[in-house]
């Protein structure tokens, strides 16, 4: 089945923050539609985008090549549970609105009425990261101990040394992370251009974007 069109929900949890739009919930095709028994299938994927559980990357050795230790650690703080938990359902009311539901035949998962802790123990078991990690340099004031750059990236007391990626958002957005780290790359090369008038700017961002990962590399090393 192709997709003929896409829709998205964007919410707030009962336990939102004032103004936090906490929830998510997407139409996508991350299933198999030869797996259904009508040859067609809709995923409502459903998102807590402001988690409180913190996870961790650590280096398993100085070898660039060689792939980190990530602990996503989900669930630490129980409340991601609970809002999750209100999303799944809210995606099952949706899919059973019309005219969501006259386009369904039938749910196919978990596809029968199911308490509260068998909903939870099917979240936990199935769960995935929605893959836009950030934050593991964050950005802060000088004040700020737990800030490893400063707000254009350079690296505290390391001469020469910035970090422009998604690792310096100073915590998870809401938002899908791409465009995000894209306007923080952009800025703060604007910014590098501009101390650096007798540098082509595209030279600029190309340098600081093929040296943010190996140097952040090393500087997890040390941390
Ligand atoms: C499968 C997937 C789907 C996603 N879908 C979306 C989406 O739909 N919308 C959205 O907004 N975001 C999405 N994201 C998240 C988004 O891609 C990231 O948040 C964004 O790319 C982060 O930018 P970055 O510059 O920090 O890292 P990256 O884009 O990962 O850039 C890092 C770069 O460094 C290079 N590199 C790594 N190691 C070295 C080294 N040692 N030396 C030199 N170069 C090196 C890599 O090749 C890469 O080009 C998705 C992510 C994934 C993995």
């Amino acid at each position: 089945m192709k997709s003929a069109a896409g829709a998205l929900v964007w919410t707030r949890s009962q336990s939102a923050q004032p103004g936090g739009l906490d929830l998510h919930i997407s139409g996508t095709h991350y299933f198999d539609p030869n797996a259904s028994p009508t040859g067609g299938a809709i995923v409502l994927a459903s998102a807590v985008t402001l988690p409180k559980s913190i996870g961790s990357l650590r280096l398993r050795s100085r070898d660039p090549r060689a792939a980190p230790h990530i602990h996503y650690n989900f669930f630490h703080d129980p409340n991601d549970l609970d809002r999750l938990v209100e999303a799944v359902r809210l995606s099952r009311k949706i899919g059973r609105t019309a005219p969501f539901s006259d386009l369904i035949d039938h749910e196919i998962a978990p596809g029968r009425p199911v308490d509260d802790g068998e909903l939870r123990a099917n979240i936990v078991a199935f769960v995935d990261a929605y893959l836009h990690p950030t934050s593991t340099v964050p950005m802060g004031a000088d004040s700020d101990p737990t800030a490893v750059v400063d707000p254009w990236g350079k690296v505290r007391d390391v001469e020469a040394l910035r970090v422009v990626d998604a690792s310096i958002l100073p915590d998870i957005p809401s938002v899908p992370t791409n465009v995000t780290t894209i306007m923080v790359a952009e800025r703060i090369a604007e910014k590098l251009t501009a101390e650096h008038p007798s540098r082509n700017s595209n030279e600029v961002k190309r340098q600081h974007t093929l040296h943010t990962s190996k140097l952040e590399t090393s500087v997890r090393v040390e941390a």
